[in-house]
């Protein structure tokens, strides 16, 4: 490693599944490494397990249990519900789909690529793991603003720090060579550029999701035969339901909605779930409720100086919410290349995270183009989605790649016999057609992303990309 490397000065804002994960990875790397983080470190991350992709956490290093019979097998097992561990026992593979209003489900299951991870025994590992490579990570300390030229094109930005406020309301400047935003969907610092639309963009509208989850303890005298299969209710509300089990005694009941005015809650429609099962008890055991990002990334992540990663970064899957192993392939990418880039903190430098993560790596291509899809098949209602579901137009083998974060386009063949299973309805097919075509050509624009830094060609990726979605990115 280059002494240039280092010796960098990072500070990062937000001690969340991403920025602790690029923490612990800079400060590996030898890097000075400080993690601003607003919230008392009492006060924790969310107190239930999130569906996180297998694949992505094997890549960030953690010890991967095997599934045996349903089981998970391994180190970081729970043994008990309420037990210590980072995983939970049930592994769910294969997924059922059921139509939202519950009249059909696809013809074939899901494969469903992720593994239900207790966010506090995760956070607490990272933590752990950051701090041991170097990190230090300063609790009730807020970022409120950045340092050096935040305005104007985006080869002219140069951050050279951020503000933050600690205890006592004590405001400090805080020189760093690179800054980074993983405040989350808020992306408190990223907003706070002013770039002629090229990094800056906040979420809304579409963008957001509102959830709500609770794991209840099961009543195992009170099962049918058939028991509670995982399943997703997809399609409901603008967002889909869900019953995952966590072990032979505990299930986590869910749900998320387009959050929109006059919305439905979705702790009601959780409520009425449970209501059909008398095995699921009073008894909760975790849960809550939130905002949920189901957005695309900013057209850049990096300016001089400069990046984001994470939620604030857009790095999640649109057509599921989930954003933690997005967040954390996002850090890994991003460490990859301010570690390779020997001390150079320019933006010609930092480009090539966006490189990896729109087009290297695929990410950021099939996450736009996933998001584009959404927007349209989003506002289909319940009973189209149970005719697509009915006739196997939206099939198990179409629904896998976009649960799992990968845009999947039907070939030519499919895509007829759709257009005559679907024959009586042509409006439907009207849309399920344009949401195709548009996510296309969303991952055919990414493909074209600039592969180095240039002013004009990123001036001119950035206008065809506005005109596909239709709006500054
Ligand atoms: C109900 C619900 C269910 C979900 N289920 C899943 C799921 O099953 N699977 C999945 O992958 N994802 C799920 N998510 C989404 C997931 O929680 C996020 O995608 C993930 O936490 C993003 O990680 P992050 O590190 O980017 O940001 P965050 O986890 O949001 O962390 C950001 C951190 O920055 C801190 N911060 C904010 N502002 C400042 C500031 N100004 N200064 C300093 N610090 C600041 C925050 O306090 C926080 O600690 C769910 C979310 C909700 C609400």
């Amino acid at each position: 490693m280059p002494e240039k490397t280092k010796a960098l000065k990072i500070a990062i804002a937000g001690a969340g599944p991403a920025g602790l994960l690029l923490a612990r990875e800079l400060a590996r790397a030898g890097m000075k490494v400080t993690v601003y983080e607003k919230r008392a470190r009492a006060a924790g991350a969310h107190d239930w397990s999130d569906a996180i992709e297998y694949d992505v956490l094997r890549d960030a290093g953690f010890d991967m249990p095997v599934a045996e019979n349903g089981i998970f097998r391994g180190k970081l097992v729970k043994k008990s519900p309420a037990g210590k561990g980072l995983f939970e026992r049930h592994a769910i593979d294969p997924l059922e789909i059921w139509a939202p209003d519950l009249s059909c489900k696809t013809k074939t299951d899901i494969r469903f690529g992720y593994i239900l991870t207790d966010r506090v025994a995760l956070d607490a590992m990272l933590r752990a793991e950051a701090v041991k490579a170097g990190a230090q990570i300063l609790y009730s300390h807020q970022a409120v603003g950045l340092l050096g030229r935040t305005k104007g094109p985006l080869d002219k930005i140069r951050v050279e720090g951020l503000r933050v406020r600690g205890p006592k309301n004590k405001m400090a400047d805080i020189q760093a060579d690179i800054t980074v935003d993983a405040t989350g969907m808020d992306s408190i610092l990223r907003t706070g550029l002013s770039a002629s639309g090229a990094i800056e963009r906040p979420f809304g509208g579409k963008e957001l999701a509102f959830a709500w989850r609770t794991v209840r303890k099961l009543d195992r005298a009170k099962l049918g035969p058939g028991g509670i299969p995982d399943h997703y209710r997809y399609g409901a509300h603008g967002g889909y339901f869900w019953t995952h089990l966590h072990d032979e005694k505990t299930i986590d009941v869910g749900g998320g909605v387009k959050d929109e005015p006059g919305r439905v809650d979705p702790a009601e429609v959780v409520r009425g779930i449970i209501d059909e099962y008398p095995a699921i008890t009073s008894k909760e055991l975790r849960g809550g409720g939130g905002r949920v990002l189901a957005g695309r990334s900013p057209w850049s992540l990096v300016a001089s100086g400069f990046l984001a990663v994470g939620d604030a970064a857009g790095q999640v899957i649109p057509t599921t919410g989930c954003g933690v192993g997005a967040g954390l392939a996002g850090a890994m990418m991003a460490a990859r290349t301010v570690i390779e880039a020997g001390g150079n903190t320019g933006i010609d430098a930092l480009w090539a995270y966006n490189r990896r993560w729109f087009v290297e790596s695929g990410r950021g291509a099939n996450l736009a183009a996933l998001g584009a899809l959404k927007d349209i098949l989003q506002d289909l209602s319940h009973e189209e989605i149970a005719f697509l579901m009915e006739k196997d137009i939206l099939s198990g083998e179409m629904l896998t790649p976009s649960i799992n974060g990968r845009f999947f386009a039907p070939d030519q063949r499919s895509m007829m016999s759709a257009l005559v299973s679907g024959i009586s309805k042509p409006s439907i097919l009207m849309k399920l057609g344009k949401a195709v075509s548009t996510g296309k050509k969303v991952y055919a624009h990414y493909a074209r992303y600039p592969r180095k830094w240039s002013e004009k060609g990123f001036e001119r990726w950035k206008k065809r990309a506005e005109t596909l979605f239709a709006g500054p990115g």
